[in-house]
């Protein structure tokens, strides 16, 4: 009789070192950490210290293939996204997830893609699906290490001679992610079954190919399946380029030195991280509000009741540095998380933690893991920081992820100043919009057309103590942004660019000004219609400038439709190039149509026809300092360039010049000093003392006389948080049983 054979579980060897499991090595690495204070206990550095040019070399080495693998990787790509602008990052990790290094690009996916790693770890894919050489593992679920699901991730193992000693890991931004709405981060969705396709760390290949059953899924679950794709064998073929330069430096200088070494250099970073902590920043508590309108109340007629709403989001974030060099982030008071696309998950904030690190205190190319290591974030349960219901919507996170942080800047900055370190301080960054995004019939002849513009890239720098921000040139998850070709763009979508310019007043006013937005004027052509986005802050100023800075100018929306452009083409009549002035719109003189123009920077996809002219407004950066202490030299220089409005330059800097001869602005330094020494009286005789204020004040404060987004956003506050009622109570001088959160 033949034996029947059963169906055993398959007996695997354990992948880790020294016969142990992944799991348990991953234990091991964070009790070591919680009883040593050190990575994995290391204690003396002795590559480091005992050679340390050797050490600087295998440092080297492993960076400069990880940089050289995401240039070759990204001309694999065919999206603009990756291939133009860059969007996209490469790391490796230790056994356990930790990185070690890592490329430039968008360097928030550093720590989400360890993340995503500790999971894989923690649910045993060393027993099921099993971890092999050639294996590729996929993540896009921001509730287990992601942003949000554009961000695709892929992670391969790196094995050798039977022992896992690490993964290469990388990131790119999708163009679409097959959400019921097109493109990659659909507004207006209210919950994660709209949020399109997830991969929930999912083995998607063997042997290094892709499954044929996950590219037929691809085929099938994007509108664009051939960028993901291509996007995936770019992902992979940097990763592998990784694996391979992390095998040949094992066999070159031992497994021994590479274990060695990987434990040290993440060891000395979080030692780093301390040692600038210690000598860049001053002991404190610090505190920086922002805040994020969510208005869709204008969009009753297209999402459910309970989401059509509007709501603001609190974001009262504080930085506490200890004499013992400990770092904590604290959102304890952070209002609730929403029926909107804009929620973060615990795992997202680290990313945006991460990123603003790396251009903070650890500000050059030894950045990885342990600077992470050294902090705390304390991210409250049921918050939209850490939404306590797991349907949220995250598709946007970004919205409230970038506002949250500039908490963190100016709270650096105001640090840096303390100890005199002022060439390090930055006036935050502003939100990365307008995202503009749509779908629909293309020029390619795909009725189900997708895209995501990624020129928001390059947005305006803030100030910095001693200089003006920098003109349309990055974005805090990016910092060596690009804001792509516009051929590139045109291409992925079928609208055409008829202006790209420098915007004027969009970096914020102060001693040094915010570097400017800029603006781009699309017309939508060669296709019957696309529905379209908008994305960024329309109703809120998300944050301050800093030192009496002004914070960057928020946007709108601008759009003409159903216009005679048809016609003026063919009859070669003037047609908009520009916007730049509202009150003196190009886009409002030189085309007829219905005009779309107000602060609703965000909403349900809109729908544009073809000749539909449609504006991007891109965020300028913040300033530092009173505007009245400006070099009225440099005011004058902005007038020259254009990029300050005229009628701007008396009411905000105090600065009377005029036309010269020669078409340039010429100081009038007399009038300049009167016109500052009678703004000067003027402020004092509006200004009154904070008591005065606050007495005024407390009677709206007690009843919470505000409009309702706000009412809403402090009722969620004070529920949440006993904490946060306590203080907010006593600050205001209100009665011991005064909860607004009761009453709602
Ligand atoms: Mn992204």
């Amino acid at each position: 009789m033949a034996e029947i054979a059963t169906a055993l579980p398959i007996e695997r060897r354990p992948l880790g070192w020294d016969g142990k499991r992944l799991k348990g090595m991953l234990d091991e690495s964070e009790r070591l950490l919680v009883e040593t204070g050190r990575y994995y206990g290391v204690d003396s550095l002795t590559l480091k210290d005992g050679n340390p040019i050797y050490y600087e070399k295998i440092w080297s080495r492993l960076r400069g293939g990880i940089v050289g693998a995401r240039e070759t990787a990204l001309n694999i790509s065919a999206s603009p996204i990756v291939r133009e602008i860059g969007e996209l990052c490469f790391a490796l990790f230790t056994p356990e997830g930790d990185s070690i290094t890592l490329s430039t690009g968008i360097m928030a996916h550093v720590h989400t893609m360890s993340e995503a790693i500790k999971h894989m770890l923690r649910s045993e894919y060393e027993e099921d699906p099993g971890i092999a050489h050639g294996d590729i593992f996929v993540n896009n679920d921001p509730q287990l290490g992601d942003v949000h699901n554009a961000d695709v991730m892929e992670m391969l193992p790196i094995i050798h001679e039977g022992e896992l000693i690490g993964w290469a890991a990388g990131v790119t931004h999708e163009i679409d992610v097959g959400a019921p709405q097109p493109a990659s981060m659909p507004i207006g969705t209210v919950s994660r079954y709209e949020d399109g396709w997830i991969l929930s760390c999912q083995k998607v290949g063997s042997n290094d190919q892709l499954h044929r059953d996950y590219e037929n899924r691809i085929n099938t679950a994007v509108r664009t399946p051939f960028y993901w794709l291509l996007d995936e064998k770019c992902r992979i073929v940097g990763c592998q380029l990784i694996r391979d330069n992390v095998l040949r430096l094992v066999q070159e200088e031992g497994l021994a030195t590479y274990k060695t070494f990987i434990r040290e250099v993440i060891e000395d970073t979080r030692r780093a991280f301390l040692a600038n902590l210690e000598l860049m920043t001053v002991p404190g508590t610090y505190r920086f509000p922002s805040f994020m309108d969510v208005a869709h109340s204008n969009d009753r007629d297209r999402m459910p009741e309970f989401a059509a709403v509007d709501s603001i989001m609190n974001c009262p974030l504080e930085v506490r540095i200890g004499a013992d060099c400990s770092f904590e982030l604290d959102l304890d008071g952070a209002n609730k998380w929403g029926y909107h696309s804009f929620n973060c998950t615990p795992s997202g904030l680290q990313g945006g933690l991460w990123v603003g690190l790396s251009q903070t205190l650890i500000p050059n190319d030894k950045v990885n893991d342990g600077a992470y290591l050294a902090t705390k974030f304390n991210t409250p349960y049921g918050t939209w920081a850490n939404p306590d219901n797991p349907a949220c919507s995250n598709t946007l996170s970004w919205m409230f992820l970038i506002p949250c942080f500039t908490g963190m800047f100016h709270a650096l900055s105001q640090a840096f100043v303390g100890r005199g370190y002022v060439e390090e301080v930055v006036a935050a960054y502003p939100f990365t919009g307008n995202v503009t995004q749509g779908g629909g019939p293309n020029h390619v002849g795909n009725p189900n057309g997708a895209w995501s513009n990624f020129e928001h890239s390059c947005c305006g720098i803030s100030a910095r103590y001693v200089l003006d921000g920098e003109t349309g040139c990055a974005a805090v998850w990016n910092p060596e942004g690009d804001m792509g070709d516009v051929e590139a763009w045109e291409q992925l979508e079928p609208l055409l660019y008829i202006g790209r310019n420098v915007r004027p007043n969009t970096g914020g006013a102060g001693k040094y000004r915010g570097g400017l937005g800029w603006e781009s004027v699309r017309l939508v052509y060669n296709t019957p219609y696309q529905v379209m986005f908008n994305g960024r802050d329309g109703f809120v100023f998300q944050t301050s400038g800093l030192f009496g800075g002004y914070p960057g100018a928020s946007g709108y929306r601008h759009s003409v439709k159903n216009t005679d452009m048809k016609e003026r083409i063919a009859k070669r009549l003037p047609y908009p190039v520009r916007d730049q002035d509202p009150d003196n719109s190009q886009i409002e003189a030189n085309v007829r149509g219905d005009v779309v123009k107000d602060q609703h920077c965000y909403h349900h996809p809109d729908l544009h026809k073809e000749y539909d002219i449609y504006l991007s407004l891109i965020a300028g950066g913040h300033g530092v300092g009173d505007p009245l202490e400006r070099d009225p030299k440099l005011v004058v220089t902005d007038l020259d360039e254009g990029y300050l409005l005229e009628r701007y330059a008396v009411p905000i800097y105090g600065v009377v010049a005029h036309p010269g001869q020669d078409g340039k602005w010429v100081l009038n330094a007399a009038g300049t000093a009167a016109r500052r020494a009678e703004m000067r009286k003027q402020r004092l005789e509006r200004s009154q003392s904070v008591e005065a204020w606050m007495a005024q004040t407390r009677p709206r404060v007690e009843k919470m006389d505000f409009i309702p987004a706000v009412r809403k956003m402090y009722r969620e506050s004070h529920e949440l948080s006993a904490k946060w009622r306590h203080e907010y109570r006593g600050f205001w001088g209100l009665p011991a049983d005064w909860n607004p959160a009761a009453e709602a």
